[in-house]
């Protein structure tokens, strides 16, 4: 486990070793853990923006709205960041719409997603003026009509629609496939439409759609595109015009030799296309949440205990499922670095947490020369996983920090165990 000195780590040019020491931008991630605890989640901002200029780079010249997938990691510092840098967010809750308005983002450049809306949801977003709600059913459609025609007002929609192409990501992060609860059937996406424009609360806006994440491939982006075009083509020529078209999100990132496109060349490929087709001049929209934010963060834990065994050893570290719970969700895959490497071979572990579940892992077969005490750092930690973060096992959620150059912000405390049960009563 010779790890060379000065090398960045694939697909994370902002977090790297420089001497005997794994850095994010100009900070040690040994004395964060020191300072801070573990676990501890430590994100690069210069990661983060530079990961939204490849889109910015992409779209130069076009009318586009970037919207932030804030479920991927919705800490209010880094909504602001994102915010402050032209982003829009694309919600999935209202508590998502209080989290983007208490971090100083532009209610006006919010889109809602989600297949499962409240009226109270509608009302709360409807009320602060959101930009679009991509609707996912035709009886979401009345709903939302009837929320705002009690409220004196018009809302702005889109219909997501389901262009059945296979992203060929994991099956629970696909979403675009005939069988799947997201989106409408593109079948029946005309007479949704139709159905949307009758309605007296409702203005048709745009159309959506997004297949999947964890994308490595620009095949099924263009796929998905050619469908959606065709739907615009047959939406328009029934006299409904289509003002934005939002392709998603989805695009995947490095967590193991995956060898996604940048977002500034998929967008070179995808913009001919709309150009072919003569649409290049629309309004676009796009959602990216993991692309974003899932390689400029990692998570530090440190290594408990060494459990040698018959069959395997362990390496139990502080965080857990609860924490990074991506592995036991998806089976994904996580690097797990040492941030100040021994010299020698090691020894291939399981890493596994603490919480009392089988599918309490973090990573299978590593090979790693550690001692306990020793603080490890779990890559690709910044999408999905604090997001994600449970009080299981009555684990308070960790805190979380954001590195500037050589400043380290902390922008969420750690959680107490009173925290955890703060908002219970004995009876
Ligand atoms: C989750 C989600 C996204 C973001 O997906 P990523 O894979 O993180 O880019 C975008 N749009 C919708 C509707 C989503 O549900």
């Amino acid at each position: 486990m010779n790890t060379p000195t000065n090398a960045t780590l694939p697909g994370q040019p902002h977090i790297a070793y420089s001497g005997d020491q794994l850095h994010v931008e100009g900070v040690r991630l040994s004395e964060l853990a020191r300072e801070h605890g573990t676990p501890l989640f430590v994100y690069s901002k210069a990661a983060m923006l530079s990961a939204l200029a490849a889109y910015q780079r992409g779209f130069a010249g076009r009318q586009a709205q970037i919207c932030y997938a804030m479920k991927a990691n919705s800490s209010l510092a880094i909504l602001q960041l994102f915010a402050e840098a032209g982003c829009g967010f694309d919600i999935v809750s209202g508590g998502e719409l209080a989290r983007v308005l208490a971090a100083g983002g532009d209610p006006a450049k919010v889109i809602f997603s989600g297949v499962g809306k409240t009226r109270a949801e509608m009302k709360q977003a409807l009320q602060v003026g959101i930009a679009c709600f991509n609707v996912e059913s035709e009886a979401e459609l009345d709903v939302l009509s009837d929320v705002a025609v009690g409220l004196g007002k018009k809302a702005p929609v889109s219909l997501r629609v389901n262009p059945n192409v296979d992203p060929k990501t994991h099956p629970y992060i696909s979403t675009g496939l005939k069988g799947n609860k997201f989106g409408i059937a593109h079948e029946d996406a005309l007479r949704a439409y139709q159905h949307a424009a009758s309605l007296p609360g409702l203005k048709v806006v745009g159309i959506d759609c997004h297949i999947g994440s964890q994308i490595t491939d620009s095949t099924p982006y263009l796929d998905a595109m050619d469908r959606v075009l065709d739907l615009v083509a047959d939406v328009e020529a029934a006299g409904i015009p289509i003002h934005h078209i939002d392709f998603g999100g989805g695009l995947g990132i490095n967590y193991n030799g995956d060898t996604p496109p940048e977002a500034d060349a998929l967008w070179a490929q995808l913009l001919a296309k709309l150009d072919a087709r003569g649409y290049g001049q629309r309004q676009l929209m796009v959602e990216p949440g993991r692309s974003l934010v899932g390689n400029a963060g990692v998570c530090l834990t440190e290594v408990l205990y060494l459990k040698p065994g018959e069959q395997k050893n362990f390496c139990i570290i502080d965080a857990a499922m609860n924490d990074l719970p991506r592995p036991a969700m998806y089976q994904a895959f996580h690097q797990i670095v040492p941030v100040q490497p021994r010299s020698g071979d090691g020894v291939v572990y399981d890493v596994v947490g603490p919480v009392c579940e089988s599918g309490d892992w973090i990573g299978r077969d590593r090979q790693l020369l550690v001692q306990a005490g020793d603080v490890l750092a779990v890559l690709s930690a910044g999408a999905y996983c604090m997001s994600m973060a449970s009080n299981y096992n009555t684990r308070g959620r960790a805190a979380e920090i954001l590195v500037d150059g050589t400043k380290a912000h902390l922008i969420r405390q750690r959680e107490s165990a009173f925290d955890t049960f703060a908002l219970e009563q004995l009876v």
